[in-house]
């Protein structure tokens, strides 16, 4: 994926906004592109997790793939660690993202990790 500057800088600002939690977002692609950045909200509010509200990411990823993009990547920031991906994030990454149909009340978040 090819990140302009600008579009890194919203990251990095997101990061700083939301500290000493993590912060977590998606970038959104066009053709391997970025281009667009969505904060979202970490609901465990934690410096050392995130975790982003199934239902929220379902609803975002639908409103992106409507305007023709795609699901390019999900960041989140380490406020307390080195900015390598923690055993945590290793181990989450390998487990597949459920889609849950919408009819249940709340799609708990598979995109969490620390
Ligand atoms: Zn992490």
């Amino acid at each position: 994926m090819i990140i302009s500057t600008e579009l890194l800088d919203e990251v990095i600002a997101h990061a700083r906004r939301d500290a000493p939690n993590e912060c977590c977002g998606i970038v959104a692609t066009r053709d391997g592109d970025a281009v667009s950045v969505h904060a979202l909200e970490n609901i465990q509010a934690s410096p050392l997790r995130f975790e982003i509200d199934g239902l929220r990411l379902f609803e975002l990823i639908t409103e992106l793939e409507d305007a023709g993009l795609e699901l390019g990547a999900i960041y989140h920031s380490h406020t307390r660690s080195a900015p390598y991906p923690s055993q945590t994030d290793i181990t989450r990454a390998r487990r597949p993202i459920r889609r849950r149909p919408t009819s249940t009340s709340r799609v708990r978040g598979r995109a969490s990790s620390g």
